[in-house]
């Protein structure tokens, strides 16, 4: 099977490594990065990941609106995107859904394994 790319796109350089780190163990992916939905509308528009992992609260672009872009393009309209959510913010989760997110996950992430299954149900 080709590899899978796995676009992560988040503006905290830690999370950001440690979900390369992480995604990068759970199988054979191409992990890519970006810091903000611009940077992955740039990417996403030339390579054409498999699935895109989607902070909401980003500085330039950020994660509500980028998949709503997506969503209008030909190409990111069945494109699989979750969502990263902040724990306290209990409405981030209806608001990704409704951008037109496949699913989501609070951040900080605690069980990887969770993340993981979500990862693989999208990507086949
Ligand atoms: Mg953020």
């Amino acid at each position: 099977m080709a590899t899978k790319t796995i676009l992560v796109v988040e503006d905290n350089d830690d999370t950001r490594e440690i979900l390369l780190y992480r995604l990068k163990n759970m199988g054979d992916y191409d992990v890519q990065l970006a810091a903000n939905g611009k940077e992955a509308l740039e990417f996403a528009t030339k390579k054409r990941p498999d699935l895109i992992i989607m902070d909401l609260k980003m500085p330039v672009l950020d994660g509500w609106e980028a998949t709503k872009i997506i969503r209008q393009s030909e190409w990111g309209k069945d494109l699989p995107v979750i969502a990263l959510t902040a724990q306290a913010m209990e409405r981030d989760e209806e608001k990704a859904l409704n951008a037109g997110c496949n699913d989501y996950i609070a951040k900080p992430i605690m069980d990887y394994t969770i993340l993981k299954k979500k990862v693989e149900k999208l990507l086949t």
